[in-house]
Formats: C-alpha cells, structure tokens, sequence
C-alpha cells in the first residue's frame, strides 16, 4: 500500500504514462508543478509502442496542421537533447501521387503547407524516382516534406518520463485508476490519491469516461529485416489521407518508413470494431499487397515480425485537450494516428489550460466542450 501522506500534495495527477500522459507530465514539472503520474503496466508499452513514430505535418484540417506543425517544431527543438535511443531521423516525408488526379492533390497540399510556412518541394516522376528508386516505374510524383521526421515512440515516452522523474514527478507504476471523482482518483488497490488538477491520458482505454465519443481503430505494422539504403524517406500514398479519414469501414493504405537500423516499418492499416491484439491475416494480405503495388522489390525482403495497436478517434479526428465540464478533471486523449507527432504540443496546451496561461496556438479547436458531458465511472 503506498504512503497517502506523501500522495495528497500533488498539484497534478496524470494517468497514464504513455508518450502523451509522459510528455504532459515533462511540461508540468518544468512549469513548476507537483506531478503524480500512475501506469499500472509498461510505460510507452501501449500504443505508443505500437506507433510507427513518423513525425509528419498533416493537413487535413487547420487544426490539425497548427498542432502538427507546432508539435513538429518543438521535437526540432528538443532534439538534441533526445539520447541516441530515440533514433530521431529528419528523414522527410514523401507524400506518392501515382497519377495526375492525385498530382494535382499534390499543388494542392504545397499552396496549404507554403501558407502555413511549411516547407515543401513538388517531385516529378523523374526526381521520384531518383529519390526513391525502388518505387515501381510510372508514378506521376510527390510531394517531399523534407523536415518530417521519425523516432522510436517507446524510447521518446521514456526521455519524456525519466526527464520529469528526474525533476520531481512521481511515478505510481503497477496500479490502474478505477475510479475518478473531481479531484481525486481511486487505484485498483484502493489507494485515494487527491490533486488539484487530474488529467485523463490513457488512450484509447477509457474505462474512466465511458460516455466519450472515442472509437478504437486497430492498425497493423510489419517490420522488416535490415535493408540499409532500401528507402531513404517516409514515403506515404496521397490516398492514405482519404483511408485515415474513413470513420466507418476497414482501410489501407502503403505508408513505409526507413528505420536507423536500415530496417523498414510497412503500415498501415485502420479496421473498426476489432478491439483484440491478433493478427488478422486478411487485411495484413491487403496491406503488403497496397505496399507491394507501390514498391514490388518489398516482395524480396524478409519480414521479421508483425503487430497490432489501437488508435483512439475522435469522430472529428482532432484530440480532447484541456478541462472538462468538472474544473478539476482534463483530458489528453484521442490522438488517433498523430499522438507520436503530436504528443509535445498536446503536452504544451494542456499545461496552459492547467496553468491559465495563453497558449502559442488556438486551443479551442481541442477543447474537450465539444462532445458531450463527462459521465464519470468506475473502471
Ligand atoms: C499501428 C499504429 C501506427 C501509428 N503510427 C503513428 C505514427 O507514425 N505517428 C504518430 O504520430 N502516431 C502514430 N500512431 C498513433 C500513436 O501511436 C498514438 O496516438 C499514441 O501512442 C497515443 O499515445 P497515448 O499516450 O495517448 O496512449 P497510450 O500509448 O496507449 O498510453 C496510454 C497509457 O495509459 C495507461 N492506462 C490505461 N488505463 C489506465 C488507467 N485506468 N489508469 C492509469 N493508466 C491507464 C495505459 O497502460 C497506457 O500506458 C500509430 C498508432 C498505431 C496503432
């Protein structure tokens, strides 16, 4: 049983050390808060050890692209202070339009990121395939984001939870929080931890707030081999965007990234209603054939082992940052395919709700207020 006198003088209590709950908890050390954080498994081993952990500005929404970009600036800024590790790589995006309908998605997509300020340069076929030369022959072109990135997702959860315990944060590992009152929480040990603020960053397990419009969106990922050279940047179809944007049926799309290692991460895929952890062998076929159709040499590389993890989406796709209709309860969740990219700058605005402090872009497009009420329950 742990020492209550010591667990009641806590400004802020996270639950869930994920990449988001871990770099929520790094932003509310460093602005002076007392931080409790609790996990009852692995930190970083739920989806963000699924994640495939491309750092990417997405542009399917202006809110989207504010805290995608926002957030890809701040690992820019932190990344020289990531260890090794991390593998953090600004390897670049390649947005692939395999014919002229989906070249012009990619003027498009330049006019949007050019007016954000976002750098990015128009490929034709030729300069595609020079880039990328295993790609197959006869692609119309790109659009490269030369400062995407990539990270190891667990690594980058863990920088993020050393660097606050390190600077005062409590870890509180081994027990779930099972009930979750206004200001305060209940652990399966029965265990009463009470704090000012109390934020919500378990995914998509949200046994807690059962009444939030968030559905599970299980994706699969194939890591291959080492084939250093094989592929140089993230390269993902212009059609992943209409799959990611699917609220209803099972998609994939070819979304391949070059890891440190010279091995290769091969996604994606989005099914609903599949809340388990197996493999399901059809849709897993349908991916590498998607990847395949893309780049045919994929069929000679070995793969070494395939897995699942669970996306948490909202029904307009944009994460719950910040406090709920109770003052005292706030919510980090909801990040779906984007909570690896997104987690520093989700992490920056929650602290400045916690703090009241003005944010350095619009939070309104992520307040909790929304979607209907909290209805809280016991896990
Ligand atoms: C296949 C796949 C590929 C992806 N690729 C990318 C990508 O390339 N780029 C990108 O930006 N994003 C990607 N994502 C999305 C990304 O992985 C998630 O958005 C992100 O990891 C969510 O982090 P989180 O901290 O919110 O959740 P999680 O990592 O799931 O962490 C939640 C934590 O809460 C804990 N918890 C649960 N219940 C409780 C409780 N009752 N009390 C206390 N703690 C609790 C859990 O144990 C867990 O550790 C991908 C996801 C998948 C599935």
């Amino acid at each position: 049983m742990t020492d209550l006198t010591d667990l009641t003088s806590f400004d802020v209590i996270i639950l869930g050390a994920g990449i988001v709950g871990s770099a929520c908890a790094l932003e509310c050390v460093q602005a002076g808060l007392r931080v409790a954080v609790v996990e009852p498994s692995t930190p970083g081993g739920a989806a963000t050890a699924a994640g495939m952990g491309h750092l990417v500005v997405m542009d399917d929404s202006p809110a989207q692209l504010a805290l995608s970009n926002f957030s890809r600036s701040l690992w820019r800024d932190l990344s020289a202070a990531l260890p090794d590790a991390v593998e953090y790589e600004r390897c670049g995006t390649i947005w692939v339009a395999a014919d002229d309908e989906e070249m012009a998605e990619v003027y498009a997509k330049r006019q949007t990121y050019a007016h954000a300020g976002i750098r990015s340069e128009i490929l034709n076929s030729f300069d595609l395939a020079q880039q990328e030369p295993n790609l197959r022959n006869g692609l119309a072109g790109g659009l490269l984001v030369p400062e995407d990135g990539v990270i190891y997702p667990p690594a980058a959860a863990g920088f993020f939870l050393t660097s606050a315990l390190s600077q005062g944060a409590k870890l509180l590992r081994g027990k779930a929080a099972v009930a979750l009152n206004s200001g305060s929480v209940t652990l399966e040990d029965g265990t009463a931890l009470a704090a000012r603020q109390i934020v919500v960053a378990t995914g998509s397990d949200l046994r807690l707030l059962p009444s939030l419009p968030i559905q599970k969106r299980k994706g699969h990922l194939v890591i291959t081999d080492r084939y250093p050279g094989f592929v140089r940047h993230q390269l993902v179809e212009l059609g992943y965007l209409k799959s990611a944007h699917k609220l209803t049926s099972d998609s994939v799309a070819f979304n391949v990234q070059p890891r440190r290692t010279g091995q290769l991460l091969i996604g994606s895929s989005r099914q609903y209603g599949k809340e388990d952890s197996a493999v399901d062998s059809s849709i897993l076929s349908q991916m590498i054939e998607r990847a395949q159709s893309y780049m045919p040499r994929l069929a000679d590389l070995s793969s070494l082992r395939v897995w699942t993890g669970l996306r948490a989406a909202t029904p307009d796709k944009l994460p719950l940052i910040g406090p709920t209709s109770d003052p005292r309860i706030f919510l980090a969740v909801g990040f779906e395919g984007l909570g690896i990219t997104n987690a520093p700058g989700a992490a920056r605005l929650l602290t400045d709700h916690l703090l009241g402090r003005a944010s350095e872009i619009d939070a309104s497009p992520f307040l909790p207020s929304r979607v209907p009420t909290l209805e809280l329950s016991h896990a």
